[in-house]
């Protein structure tokens, strides 16, 4: 159960409808932006919603609500739009994140964040903090790595997101880029995600290898719990018995979280798939199935790329993918068709 409150609401009269709610025996939860209090445990008489209805401050009580109320569509009908850097996600413009797994150098980062503008790319990718499965593989160049994405995407003219791996990182990587990373492993990381809900900058929330759609809106819940309103969910697959790809890529989760929530959702076919020749036709696929967005891997000189080589595609591939996009994104389902909010 949930207690809208007005944006309005004074302290006094937000903590008297906290005490009248104690006061009906029930265990109320105040979160900060937008006000509004949950109620767990045992649920509301009639009477007593009716009672809440009428304090002053209060402008809705609803009885069913999401476990994920400020992620759903239930208070917020309308699709967020999320700023990163001057480009806007979820406004219906295709959004392109692309660039290298990793930095590598100075060189490298900056030739591929000028191909990656040449391309018509929007926003720069780059790890520094790499999430490796060997401890033996490449860790990422960390501080220095986030100096020199930042130095190649003002050097391009594009906003730049990087991972940040726990709280250390995470202030690294909130002063130097214009978006946070918390990567499929991360995405159960509560303590980490609550941190990138105190932060200023927006947050890209990837999917959990092994996470349900309502896991994933959960995670997305953490942040916006802790009062940061940006979050972007990002559909990188999932692990399944089937083994022709690195995880199978979930395009219908897409329409999942259109149908659910109203933030933006992109996906990432390079993890999804693991496979060069697969990357361009599942963007395609995403474009056609209404995301807001890709995040493709790209490397100028992938046979030596010190991570994910074998699913980055070259700066020409991209540049092509993009030059044929817009048939793709005609495809796509009108927001206006997607479910609509509670009735
Ligand atoms: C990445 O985008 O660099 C990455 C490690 O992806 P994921 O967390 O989806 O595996
Ligand atoms: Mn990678």
């Amino acid at each position: 159960m949930l207690v809208v409150l007005t944006s309005e609401a004074t302290t006094e009269q937000r903590e008297s409808v906290l005490a009248e709610i104690r006061r009906l025996g029930l265990s109320p939860r105040l979160v900060a932006t937008p006000p509004i209090i949950t109620i767990g445990g045992r649920s509301a008489s009639g009477a007593q919603l009716a009672a809440i209805r009428n304090l002053a401050g209060v402008t809705e009580v609803l009885a069913e609500v999401p476990p994920f109320p400020l992620a759903s569509r239930a208070l917020h009908s309308e699709r967020s739009r999320v700023e990163i850097g001057g480009v806007i996600v979820g406004s219906g413009e295709f959004v392109i994140f692309a660039g290298p797994c990793a930095v590598e150098s100075e060189e490298q980062a900056v030739t591929i964040a000028r191909a990656v503008a040449a391309a018509g790319g929007h926003i720069l990718r780059g790890g520094a903090y790499k999430p490796r499965t060997s401890p033996y593989s490449f860790q990422g160049l960390g501080p220095a790595g986030l100096k020199i994405l930042a130095a190649a995407g003002h050097e391009a003219g594009l906003p730049v997101v990087s991972e940040a791996l726990d709280e250390a990182s995470l202030e690294l990587v909130a002063e130097w880029c214009d978006m946070i990373q918390v990567g499929s492993r991360n995405m159960q990381n509560y303590a980490l995600l609550r941190a990138c809900g105190r932060m200023r900058k927006p947050v890209l929330v990837k999917r959990g290898m092994a996470a349900t759609v309502e896991e994933w809106l959960l995670a997305a819940e953490y942040v916006l719990a802790e009062g940061n309103p940006n979050v972007v969910l990002c559909e990188r697959g999932i692990r399944t018995f089937s083994d022709h790809t690195r995880n199978t890529l979930d395009l219908a989760a897409v329409l999942e979280v259109h149908a659910l929530s109203h933030l933006p959702v992109i996906v990432d076919p390079s993890h999804g798939t693991g496979q060069r020749s697969k990357v361009v036709p599942m963007a395609r696929a995403a474009a056609a199935v209404g995301a807001d967005g890709v995040m493709i891997e790209v490397h100028h000189d992938p046979d030596h790329a010190l991570s994910d080589g074998v699913q980055a595609i070259l700066p020409a591939e991209l540049a092509d993918l993009i030059t044929g996009l817009a048939d793709c994104i005609q495809l796509a389902p009108r927001p206006e068709r997607r479910a609509p909010a509670r009735g």
